[in-house]
């Protein structure tokens, strides 16, 4: 099954930047089949939003996926 949000995701329109081959073994990977383990599908499954999936967030930076969802964790205890 292809990711939900692929019509609006830039990684998967081509407008981040990378290696042709690499792209190509992400789109397999993740957005081809696997979409619930890329970094830009679990910051819009957290939120609920494609809006708050920044758009130059690559499907494999984890690290800043993960930042993203705890701030947004923390930002929400204050309200
Ligand atoms: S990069 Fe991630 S969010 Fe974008 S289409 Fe692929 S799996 Fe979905």
């Amino acid at each position: 099954m292809a990711c939900p949000i692929a019509g609006t995701c830039t990684f998967f329109n081509n407008q981040l930047r990378m290696m042709e081959e690499r792209k190509k073994i992400i789109k397999i990977t993740f957005c081809l089949s696997g979409f619930t383990q890329c970094a830009r599908y679990k910051v819009y499954e957290h939120f609920k939003s494609e809006h708050k999936v920044p758009p130059n967030l690559y499907p494999n930076n984890f690290d800043h996926a993960h930042e993203l969802i705890g701030l947004g964790k923390k930002h929400r205890k204050f309200y």
